[in-house]
């Protein structure tokens, strides 16, 4: 049972419910040290009184730590949360020479069910709300603070919605956050993508909300015979909604979309999808990231080998096609696109103390 609201769980606006007999002022302070300066533990909130700070504690992230993992030299760290109902959130941060990416998650587990994916196949828990959305985004600024990767910003400079969940299915938590980010931290609009497995209405909605965030499109099959065997959503909004509704995105916002391209052996790796694949980017002058299968334990499916990979990427360079592979980070933690949430459900149900 949720038991009392979190600080990052109220509205902006209206954190004096959580200082009752205070002078209106200290909810400024307070909205700052949990959006402008946030801080791991309230007793860093030096100007607030010490028996608020200690009111504070219990009150300020809707979660605590479960578990704290790092990888690739301390430049990528993986945090699962566990929130007051049991629901697990996976978040993941990312150094770089010039920026600090952070991925987070939408949904406590996904309902798209997408074959290859370690989340959808445990199912759906429930929706984030925008506090617990937001709150990730504060707590990896928190921890930079105490912690932060040499060599990189130690602000959160680049979001990205691909840890857990559909973003676009909860659409109005996901505005909101999207709000608290931009207007409220002062992140960048083009500095955030929202990725989405391909919720057509939500594109479209989101092609009308007055920020410039980037849209990146989950494709992995680019025509529906093949796509329905991978998204069931597909059957809902088949490729054509899709590449209508992208086009509507660039339309209206000017951003590119970025086209998602998880290869699988013997799947998608073929040079028929390569060029139906390119055909499709130039159409919507969309840039391609090509990754290659992370492997979780209930997929059926399997990484390429190099040969295929360089095939694949020749293959799109000749169809004129503006294509980058990436290699994935944090696999050895289980951090990497599509692993999140597997292992601490599998892990729990070990009982894991
Ligand atoms: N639901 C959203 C965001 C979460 S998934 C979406 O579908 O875009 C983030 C990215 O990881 C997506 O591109 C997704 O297709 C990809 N992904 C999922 N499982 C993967 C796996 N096992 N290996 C590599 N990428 C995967």
């Amino acid at each position: 049972m949720q038991s009392a609201t979190s600080a990052y769980q109220l509205d902006p606006d209206d954190l004096g419910a959580l200082l009752p007999g205070q002078p209106a002022y200290r909810a400024g302070q307070l909205r700052e040290w949990l959006y402008d300066h946030p801080v791991l533990d309230p007793e860093q909130m030096t100007n607030l009184p010490a028996e608020l700070r200690e009111s504070l504690r219990d009150r300020l992230w809707p979660f605590t730590v479960e578990i704290e993992q790092s990888a690739d030299d301390g430049r990528t760290r993986k945090w699962l949360f566990r929130s007051p109902d049991g629901a697990s959130i996976e978040t993941v941060l990312m150094g770089y020479k010039r920026r600090t990416t952070l991925c987070i998650s939408s949904q406590a587990g996904c309902a798209m069910a997408c074959t290859f994916c370690a989340t959808g196949q445990f199912g759906f828990e429930r929706h984030l709300d925008a506090g617990e959305i937001v709150a990730q985004v504060a707590y990896a600024n928190a921890a930079l603070q105490r912690n932060p990767i040499a060599g990189s910003p130690d602000r959160v400079t680049n979001v990205v919605f691909m840890g857990m969940g559909e973003p676009l299915a909860n659409y109005k938590h996901l505005r909101d956050s999207l709000h608290r980010m931009i207007d409220i931290i002062d992140m960048a609009a083009r500095s955030v993508t929202v990725s989405t497995v391909g919720v057509v209405p939500g594109i479209r909605k989101l092609a009308d909300e007055p920020w410039q965030v980037g849209l990146a499109i989950s494709l992995h099959a680019a025509d529906d015979e093949l796509r329905n065997t991978l998204i069931p959503l597909n059957k809902r909004y088949p490729l054509s909604d899709l590449i209508d509704s992208a086009r509507y995105f660039f339309d209206k916002t000017g951003r590119r979309i970025s086209i998602e391209w998880t290869m699988m052996d013997g799947v998608n790796d073929t040079p028929e999808q390569a060029e139906k694949l390119a055909a499709i980017a130039r159409d919507l002058r969309a840039h391609i990231n090509v990754i290659s299968l992370n492997p979780t334990p209930l997929t059926p499916h399997r990484r390429p080998g190099q040969l295929a990979i360089d095939e694949f990427m020749a293959e799109l360079a000749d169809h004129g096609a503006n294509a980058t592979f990436r290699e994935t980070r944090g696999q050895d933690i289980d951090a990497a696109c599509g692993q999140l949430r597997v292992r601490s459900a599998t892990d729990k149900t070990k009982g894991r103390q």
